[in-house]
C-alpha cells in the first residue's frame, strides 16, 4: 500500500494511492486507515513529504562502499546523528542552497524509515513491526560545514530543506533487498543495493529504540552507498538549476531541483 500525503484546493490530506486516485483518509495513518470516502486524481494535487516526523535520526557510514570513498573506518556500532525536523520537505520542492554555506551542498540517497508506533526498547526479530512503511530520502548536507567548520554534524545537516522526502510511503517493502540510485541532472551518480547496508534496518530500529522511544512519524535515514560528490574527483557540489532524482525500487522516484537562496 502507498500512503501519501498531499495538498488539494487548499487543503492538507493524507491517502490512500488507488491508481491514478487518492482516496483520502481520516487522521493520520499511525492512527488508522479510515477512507473518508473522498478521492482526488492523483494528478491534480500536490504531493508533500508524506510524514511531519517529531524526529530525523539518521545514521552515518552504514555501507561499507561510502565508508571507504569517505576514508573511514568501518563503524563498530551504528553512527547516530539528528537532522532538525524542519529541514523536511516535499517532491520537486527546491532544495536551497544557504547564504551561510552555499558551497559545497551534496546529495546522499537514503532508504528512509518511517515508524507506525511508538518503539521502546524492542529486539531485532520484531523490529520492522514497528515501521509504518519506507520511502525516498535524501540526506542533502553542506560539506564545508559538516567536515571542516564545525566539530560535529547539525549545522551541516540540518539548514531548510536538507531533507526532502517522499513521494509517498510504501508499506510493502522488503527493505534489505532494494534497488537504491540517484541521479544529477539526468546522470547516475550513486547505485547500490540496500543488501548492503552494514547494519539493516531491523538492527537500526533496535538499536535507536534502546536509546530512545521511536514516536509514530519519526523517520530514520538509513545512509548513502557510494558516489555521493565530495569524494569525487574532481569533487561535484550541487548548483542553483541543477536536479537530482532519489529512486528505490518497489517505491517510486523522489526529485528536487537545486536553487540558491534569495
Ligand atoms: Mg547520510
Amino acid at each position: 500500500m502507498r500512503i501519501a500525503r498531499f495538498l488539494a484546493a487548499g487543503q492538507v490530506h493524507y491517502g490512500i494511492v488507488e491508481g491514478d486516485h487518492l482516496a483520502a483518509i481520516s487522521g493520520r495513518p499511525w492512527e488508522g486507515l479510515t477512507v473518508t470516502g473522498e478521492t482526488f486524481p492523483l494528478a491534480e494535487v500536490r504531493l508533500l513529504a508524506p510524514v511531519e516526523p517529531p524526529d530525523v535520526f539518521a545514521i552515518g557510514l552504514n555501507y561499507k562502499s561510502h565508508a571507504a570513498e569517505s576514508a573511514m573506518e568501518l563503524p563498530k556500532a551504528p553512527v547516530i546523528f539528528l537532522k532538525a525536523a524542519s529541514s523536511v520537505t516535499g517532491p520537486e520542492e527546491p532544495v536551497v542552497l544557504p547564504a551561510m554555506a552555499p558551497d559545497e551542498v551534496d546529495y546522499e540517497a537514503e532508504l528512509a524509515i518511517v515508524i507506525g508506533r511508538p518503539c521502546r526498547k524492542v529486539t531485532e526479530a520484531e523490529a520492522l513491526d514497528y515501521v509504518l512503511g519506507y520511502t525516498c530520502g535524501n540526506d542533502v548536507s553542506a560539506r564545508d560545514c559538516q567536515l571542516k567548520l564545525d566539530t560535529q554534524w547539525a549545522r551541516g545537516k540540518s539548514f531548510e530543506t536538507f531533507c526532502p522526502l517522499g513521494p509517498w510511503i510504501e508499506t510493502d517493502l522488503d527493505p534489505e533487498n532494494a534497488e537504491i540510485s540517484l541521479k544529477l541532472n539526468g546522470e547516475e551518480m550513486q547505485h547500490s543495493n540496500t543488501q548492503h547496508m552494514i547494519f539493516p534496518c531491523r538492527y537500526l530500529v533496535s538499536y535507536l529504540s534502546q536509546v530512545t522511544t521511536l514516536r509514530p512519524g519519526s523517520v530514520i535515514m538509513t545512509g548513502t552507498p557510494e558516489g555521493v560528490g565530495f569524494s569525487r574527483k574532481p569533487q561535484v557540489f550541487l548548483r542553483s538549476g541543477d536536479r537530482m532524482e532519489v529512486s528505490i525500487q518497489g517505491i517510486g522516484t523522489l526529485a528536487n531541483p537545486v536553487s540558491a537562496e534569495q
